[in-house]
């Protein structure tokens, strides 16, 4: 693009995970060339990206209230406006989009992001939608540019797409595909480059990203726990963190990366989904409830001082009360740090929508309710634990507060300190005065005692 190239601009709305939040980035990156600058306008926006996700209630309908609004904007902007629906929404439900909102130019899956010039230069020319959400084989990665802009102190780098273990109430097998591993080569390229670019921690990212299994430079396959051992090896990066990840695929070499490789923060996100095993059988998570406790054991004693988050879901079909004791019990077994709990909620093509025993919304409720005040209790204790500790964090910006600076700490607490603006991106030490329910306060302080074994600031 030259200096005379007209300025277009972009507004991308993401929606969901992590993993929607990068590929937002690489949409950006790839279109940047094109002459597409970001906006938060929809007024200004000449393009607008719907990125989707499928997981939440309703999110189909939420979709269309959206594309409703942005039908006026477009009538406003005389047509002038290209719609695009990218996201697990596209992927599941392309024709009815088509259908039911006919002033969408674009919808495209998962997999094709690396086509949206090509696709915007064609929306430009049909009649009707460009439709891309077929699983081509082609490494999308492969084609998608150099990450362009940097994502700050914290980034995210993909590494997995896709998944094969078909979990009864999730859509991901459908929507992204059966599993892809990125090559070793490709993932320490864009590490180095996101460090290059500031970022002093990493978080590997894929819908099942410890099943990742990536050819290295010697045409073997690599676990992740080799490749995070690699990656700790780049000057600069502090941390690494990888999500999400499935019990099953937690192998010896990745419990092992957990002791001996110190860059590799102690916080885990291993969702467990349900304490009961005729519920994990329906649910086909491939194990048992004391299989999941035995492997907290055997990363606990890897790495004693590891935090854990997880997700359940209440209510999944075939639930019974006593089912739903042995989840309170399994909560109260393991003691987490975080978690993400939900209402089961029907996904159409899913096997558990269409399973006997649909729990009723009341029920749900309450059990919802009753595990919620569980973790909510579980997470209080913890960040109040971390008070009189002294903890490596690593300084993400500025705070809310003048003077206040924000951080994370290896447990990934929010952390608030008074402190200089010059501190973003370094590793400090900071007295934590007071854990709160949803995030840490401290000073910066004198060292008392070690409390991990992170590397500090380079
Ligand atoms: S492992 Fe995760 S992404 Fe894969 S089907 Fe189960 S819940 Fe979905």
């Amino acid at each position: 693009m030259t200096d005379a190239t007209p300025r277009k601009r972009l507004l991308i709305r993401t929606w969901g995970c992590q993993m929607n939040v990068y590929d937002s980035t690489r949409m950006a990156d790839v279109l940047a060339p094109l002459g597409y600058a970001p906006t938060e306008q929809v007024e200004e926006a000449d393009m607008v990206i719907l990125n989707t996700c499928h997981i939440r209630e309703k999110a189909t309908e939420k979709v269309f209230s959206d594309l409703g609004r942005l039908r006026e904007a477009k009538r406003e902007r005389g047509g002038d406006m290209v719609i695009a629906v990218a996201g697990c929404v596209a992927q599941a439900e392309g024709a009815e989009i088509t259908a039911r909102a006919p002033w969408v130019d674009i919808v495209l899956g998962p997999q094709s992001y690396h086509r949206l010039p090509e696709m915007v230069a064609r929306a430009s020319r049909a009649a009707g939608a460009v439709i891309e959400t077929d699983f081509p084989a082609e490494d999308k990665f492969d084609h998608l540019p150099e990450t362009a802009a940097p994502q700050g102190v914290t980034a995210f780098l993909t590494v997995q797409e896709g998944c094969d273990k078909f979990c009864s109430f999730c859509v991901v097998p459908y929507t992204r595909g059966s599993e892809y591993s990125r090559p070793v080569a490709k993932i320490v390229a864009e590490a180095e480059r996101l460090v290059s670019l500031g970022a002093r921690e990493l978080t590997l990212l894929g819908q099942n990203v410890n099943a990742w299994h990536g050819e290295g430079p010697d045409g073997r396959p690599w676990t992740l726990g080799r490749l995070v051992r690699q990656l700790a090896e780049i000057p600069r990066l502090a941390r690494i963190r990888y999500t999400t990840s499935h019990p099953r695929d937690m192998d010896a070499d990745l419990i092992a990366a957990h002791g001996d490789t110190p860059a590799l923060m102690p916080f885990l996100h291993l969702p467990v989904q349900s304490g009961s095993d005729r519920i994990l059988k329906a649910m086909n998570r491939g194990h048992t409830a004391d299989d999941y406790r035995r492997l907290v054991e055997r990363l606990r004693a890897a790495r004693p001082d590891l935090a854990l988050s997880t997700d359940i879901i209440a209510g999944h079909p075939g639930e019974t009360d006593a089912d739903h004791g042995a989840t309170v019990a399994l909560i109260r077994d393991v003691g987490f740090a975080q978690a993400f709990s939900f209402k089961y909620s029907a996904r159409p093509g899913t096997p558990a929508a269409t399973m006997a025993g649909q729990v009723d919304e009341a029920t749900k409720d309450a059990r919802l309710a009753e595990i919620q005040a569980l973790l909510r209790d579980q997470q209080a204790a913890f960040n109040r634990s971390r008070a009189g500790m002294l903890a490596e964090v690593l300084v993400t910006g500025p705070g809310r507060h003048p003077g206040q600076m924000a951080g994370r700490t290896p447990w990934l607490n929010p952390v608030h300190f008074d402190g200089p603006a010059s501190l973003t991106g370094q590793v400090v030490r900071v007295a934590i005065t007071a854990g709160h329910p949803n995030s840490l306060s401290g000073v910066i302080g004198t060292p008392s005692h070690a409390t991990t074994r992170e590397r500090p600031a380079a």
